[in-house]
C-alpha cells in the first residue's frame, strides 16, 4: 500500500460526535475529503447546518440527531448503521463541553455532573455502542477529544472539572485501547492546546488570558481546528496503524514546559 493510500478512507463510515461546528466540523470534513461517509450527530439540526452544506462539494455526509449523554439514543444509532448494512468504522468522540474560571469551592454539584456527563459518560456511551459493532467486524478506529488539560493544569484559570474529565478521557483512551486490541479495534486521542472555537472564544474573561496562554506556548500561538483535524484524520487512518493507546499532543509545545 503507497503512504498516499494509508490515508485513503474510501468504503469507511465515520461518526463525528458534534460535528456540526469548529474542531467537529473540521474533522468531518476531513475524513470527507479523505472518502469516507460521514455521519454527524448533533443535538439539534440546526446545530449541523455547516456539516450537511458538506454535501454541496460531493460529500456523502448525514445526520442523526441525538445526545451523546442519552446511551440508548447512541446504542440506537449505531444499531440503525449496522442494521442499514453500513456500520461505523470510524468514531470520532469529539462532543464536549468547557467551563472555565470557576475555583473548586465554587463549583457546583451541577457542574460536575454535567461535565462528567458529556465529557466522559458521553465518550464511553459512544465508544461502548459503535464498538460492539466494530468488535463483530473485527476492525475499527476511534479517536477521542482529549486535551492538553488532561496532562498539565493550565493556568490562570481554574478548571477542575474540565481537567479531570479530560484526564479520564486519556486514560479511558488507554484502557479500551489494551481492552480492543485483540479485536482489530485502535482507540487514540488528541490532547489539543487552546484552539480558536467558540469553546474558547465565546468566554469574555478569556480575552485577558489569551496573552498568558501565548507567552506559555512555545511557539507562541494557539491552534486552529484545522490543525487538529489533521491529526484525528491521521489517527483514524492506516497510517497510524501501529498506533494505539497513543495519547497525541497538537499542542505547540505547550506540555514541554
Ligand atoms: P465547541 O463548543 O465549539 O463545539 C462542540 C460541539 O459539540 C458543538 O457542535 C456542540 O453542539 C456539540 N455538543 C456539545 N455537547 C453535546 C452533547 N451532549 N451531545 C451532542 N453534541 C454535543 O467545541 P470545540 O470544537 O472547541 O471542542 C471540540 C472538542 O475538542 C471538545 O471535546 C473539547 O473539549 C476539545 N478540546 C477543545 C479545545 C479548544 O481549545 N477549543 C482544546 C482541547 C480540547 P451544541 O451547539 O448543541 O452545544
Amino acid at each position: 500500500m503507497s503512504y498516499q493510500d494509508k490515508f485513503r478512507l474510501s468504503g469507511e463510515r465515520a461518526v463525528v460526535t458534534g460535528g456540526g461546528r469548529a474542531i467537529g466540523l473540521c474533522c468531518a470534513q476531513a475524513l470527507a475529503e479523505a472518502g469516507a461517509a460521514i455521519v454527524v450527530i448533533e443535538r439539534t439540526e440546526a446545530d449541523a447546518q455547516d456539516a450537511l452544506a458538506l454535501r454541496d462539494k460531493g460529500y456523502d455526509v448525514e445526520l442523526r440527531v441525538g445526545d451523546v449523554t442519552d446511551a440508548e439514543r447512541m446504542e440506537a444509532i449505531a444499531t440503525e448503521l449496522a442494521k442499514g448494512g453500513r456500520p461505523a468504522t470510524i468514531l470520532v468522540n469529539n462532543a464536549g463541553i468547557g467551563q472555565s474560571g470557576i475555583p473548586s469551592e465554587d463549583v457546583t454539584d451541577a457542574d460536575w455532573l454535567r461535565m462528567m456527563n458529556v465529557n466522559v459518560n458521553g465518550v464511553f456511551w459512544c465508544s461502548r455502542a459503535f464498538g460492539r459493532h466494530m468488535i463483530s467486524m473485527k476492525r475499527g478506529s476511534i479517536v477521542n477529544l482529549g486535551s492538553m488539560s488532561g496532562i498539565i493544569c493550565n493556568r490562570p484559570q481554574p478548571q477542575t472539572p474540565y481537567n479531570v474529565s479530560k484526564a479520564a478521557v486519556h486514560h479511558l483512551t488507554r484502557s479500551m485501547a489494551a481492552e480492543w486490541a485483540q479485536h482489530g479495534i485502535r482507540v487514540n486521542a488528541v490532547a489539543p492546546t487552546y484552539i480558536e472555537t467558540p469553546m474558547v472564544l465565546a468566554v469574555e474573561a478569556n480575552r485577558d488570558r489569551i496573552p498568558i496562554w501565548l507567552g506559555d506556548t512555545p511557539m507562541g500561538r494557539m491552534g486552529t481546528p484545522e490543525e487538529v483535524a489533521s491529526a484525528v484524520l491521521f489517527l483514524a487512518s492506516d497510517a497510524a496503524s501501529l498506533m494505539t493507546g497513543a495519547i497525541v499532543n497538537v499542542d505547540g509545545g505547550f506540555t514541554c514546559w
